[in-house]
């Protein structure tokens, strides 16, 4: 036997096989890697992005704008305050002008008593005139000036009362009554009827003053009320 003669080398010897099986082992998780990192690119993962909180977040900005009607940008958190900010504008718009023109068409059944003036003591105001807090509106202003009736009503006092002087109260609708004190003259009778801004009487110093003015005083069920805060509300601003 020659020592030339070798078997030859099988192409499955324990050698190659094992190359084989390391080649295998560094390949496959390298193409795994390539695989996974196709599918998960930045441009493809937003829009296949149906979690529950992205897909509520989409449905929520795609409601259309109140007012115009249009459907702001997906996503635009910024856009989306702005339209609100926009919308919410136009509805107090819309509200203040309904409250104006309901607060002028109320406004035509009051006036104010006095036309020129100065508001002066106010309604709650504290003074060693007064045994408990002011419980009218004191408008100054010069004496005879005409005082009118605020609003339509029947004249229930007129005549002097105390530490009002001369006083003429008028009962109105819905429990109201509005007196006014310290006049110089009464030109009305009890029971008479008196449109909104009839003269019922002059501005003056009668009873318990320390200068000419009118005391203007509104009661509710009795009880007395601001009457700047009342006047207010039926739209006329003193
Ligand atoms: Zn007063």
């Amino acid at each position: 036997m020659s020592p030339k003669l070798r078997a030859p080398q099988s192409k499955f010897s324990i050698r190659t096989v094992s190359r084989k099986v390391i080649a295998l082992g560094v390949a496959l998780p390298v193409a795994a890697l390539l695989v996974i990192s196709s599918t998960s690119t930045p441009g493809t993962s937003v829009a296949l992005d149906l979690t529950p909180t992205a897909t509520s977040a989409i449905s929520k900005s795609l409601v259309a704008h109140p007012v115009t009607g249009a459907i702001p940008f997906t996503g635009d958190l910024k856009a989306k305050k702005r339209l609100a900010k926009i919308a919410a504008a136009k509805a107090k718009k819309i509200a203040t002008a309904r409250e104006r023109a309901r607060l002028a068409k109320i406004s035509r059944n009051f006036t104010r008593p006095v036309v020129n003036y100065r508001l002066s003591a106010s309604f709650g105001s504290k003074s060693r005139l007064w045994a408990h807090r002011h419980t009218g509106q004191d408008f100054a202003a010069a004496y005879g000036a005409p005082v009118r009736a605020a609003e339509s009503g029947v004249v229930v006092f007129a005549g002097w009362d105390g530490p009002y002087g001369r006083k003429i109260a008028i009962r109105h609708p819905n429990g109201v009554q509005t007196w006014y004190g310290h006049l110089s003259r009464i030109s009305v009778k009890v029971g008479q009827n008196v449109k909104v801004g009839k003269r019922i009487g002059s501005v003056g110093a009668s009873g318990n003053v320390t200068g000419t003015h009118l005391h203007f005083e509104v009661r509710k069920y009795g009880v007395p009320v601001n009457p700047v805060k009342w006047l207010r509300s039926m739209g006329i601003w003193v």
